[in-house]
């Protein structure tokens, strides 16, 4: 069959996946934003994410990738635009050794973490970033911000990636690696999507470990004896991860320690994990809003068994919604002190109390590696302390939230993110505008660019 230039200029238009474009609304998992795109597409090849990018006459500016639309602020919101879907490209392509001699595992964007995960683990790999998310997706975890208390790793998805295949602003693919691109790579790894469509990743493994915790619930008389008792409990175990009860001056631990199979065969109870995993997932879903959590101490398990799904909830569920501020750890007793009284505070004006406060201490690496955005104040340790409520929808919790980015962002000097902190206003994020095409920024986008 010969074809000439024009007709191949035309059939490189051409998307096989579904487009939708009746003027349906999306809703975030949550149900707290919902976008009206002029075109909603589900690429099935990275031909049609290059068609989708240069065909701007069918897909209007701006194309926004999304995932599982998980994210809690207004990084989904595309109204007119093209909200393009990367669920279908979920294939893990397997495993492999890069350039470097490294064991890297091949998968593309849409692939959900929970997958991978299980995927990985049944090869006997892993991925030290196991947050309690099972839905995220690669694409969005690797160039978006991401937190969990990790054994033996810095405790952000991106870290852990060396390469992106991913679609630039001309609908041509390209590929960055850590090891040839160097700056060029890490910026593109803090750049939400604005830089390009990631379509493909390599990500570093490590043989799959195991991993025993203590659960346990702790009370204090103050709020400084509340941070030192949290510091206290991550100094003698390998990760920690913590939910405050601020207004009760009260915290979950979930002390996190290496551990080998010869302790894993003494101390073995599956029975006791899969209640106590059920009961994280249950209490996570339902955004803390008092479920019982058993407090098992000993049980060995493999994380990857803890990277969790969750269901769609209907509107009338209670359901997760959570704010993200990034502080260093020396700041960690300010940040409680501050936290507890705004809290009081606010409890005693309204009655309102968020339902807990999520405490992740991550590992951050040397500028170069994370050039912009969290974790971008070079080596050290960060933490975050996170209010988390179970209705995102319920106003005192948003007057809460909106009120708390003061003290969090103004009073405390805390970061924020784009995906992750919602009601932010301009200044409280800075995007270098380096790092964005006109064809995937949206108004959302365009009010952090310096
Ligand atoms: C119940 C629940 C629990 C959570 N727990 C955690 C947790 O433990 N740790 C944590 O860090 N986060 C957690 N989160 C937040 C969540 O992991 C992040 O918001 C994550 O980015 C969601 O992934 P997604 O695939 O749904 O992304 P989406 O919400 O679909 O997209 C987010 C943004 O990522 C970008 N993006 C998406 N795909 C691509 C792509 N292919 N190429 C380029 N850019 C892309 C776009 O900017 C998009 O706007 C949780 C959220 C919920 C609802």
């Amino acid at each position: 069959m010969n074809i000439n230039a024009e007709e191949l200029e035309i059939m490189t238009q051409f998307v096989h996946g579904l487009c939708i474009n009746d003027g349906r609304k999306f809703s975030n998992w949550g149900l707290s934003r919902s976008t009206q795109p002029a075109v909603y597409v589900e690429p099935i090849s990275y031909a049609d994410v290059q068609a989708v990018v240069r065909n701007t006459a069918q897909f209007p500016t701006p194309v926004r990738p999304i995932g599982s639309m998980l994210s809690v602020t207004e990084t989904v919101i595309n109204d007119g635009g093209t909200l393009l879907c990367t669920r279908k490209l979920d294939a893990i392509l397997g495993l492999e050794v890069d350039d470097c001699g490294r064991q890297v595992v091949r998968v593309q964007a849409g692939c959900r973490l929970k997958k991978l995960n299980i995927w990985l683990q049944q090869q006997g790999w892993e991925i030290p970033f196991q947050a309690e998310i099972g839905e995220a997706t690669v694409g969005s975890v690797s160039v978006g911000d991401t937190k969990e208390s990790s054994l033996d790793g810095p405790g952000y998805f991106s870290s852990h990636v060396v390469a992106i295949l991913y679609i630039d602003e001309y609908g041509s693919l390209r590929i960055l690696s850590d090891k040839q691109d160097d700056a060029a790579f890490y910026e593109f790894t803090c750049s939400f999507g604005l830089s390009g469509i990631v379509v493909e990743c390599l990500i570093e493994v490590r043989p799959a470990s195991l991993c025993r915790a203590n659960v346990t619930l702790h009370a204090y008389s103050s709020p400084q004896a509340l941070s030192d008792g949290i510091l206290q409990l991550r100094e003698q175990c390998d990760a920690l991860l913590a939910v405050v009860i601020l207004h009760q001056l009260a915290c979950f631990s979930e002390q996190r320690y290496r551990t080998d199979v010869t302790d894993a065969a003494l101390n073995s109870s599956p029975l006791q994990c899969e209640q106590y995993r059920l009961a994280k997932r249950q209490a996570i879903q339902h955004g803390f809003d008092g479920s019982h959590l058993p407090q098992p101490q000993g049980i060995v398990f493999p994380r990857s068994d803890f990277v969790n799904e969750y269901w769609q909830p209907e509107e009338a569920e209670n359901r997760l919604d959570f704010q993200y501020y990034e502080h260093d750890i020396g700041m960690f007793g300010r940040v409680i002190g501050e936290s507890y009284r705004f809290t009081k505070s606010f409890e005693k004006n309204t009655g309102f109390v968020p339902t807990g406060w999520a405490t992740y201490f991550v590992y951050r690496p040397e500028k170069e590696r994370k050039p912009f955005g969290i974790y971008s104040g070079g080596s050290g340790i960060s933490c975050s302390f996170d209010p988390i409520y179970c209705n995102p929808n319920e106003p005192l919790w948003q007057r809460f939230a909106k009120e708390y980015n003061r003290v969090a962002i103004d009073t405390l000097g805390g970061n924020a993110s784009p995906i992750q902190t919602q009601w932010l206003q301009p200044g409280d994020v800075s995007i270098p505008r380096k790092l964005a095409r006109e064809r995937f920024t949206s108004p959302y986008y365009q009010q952090f660019l310096v």
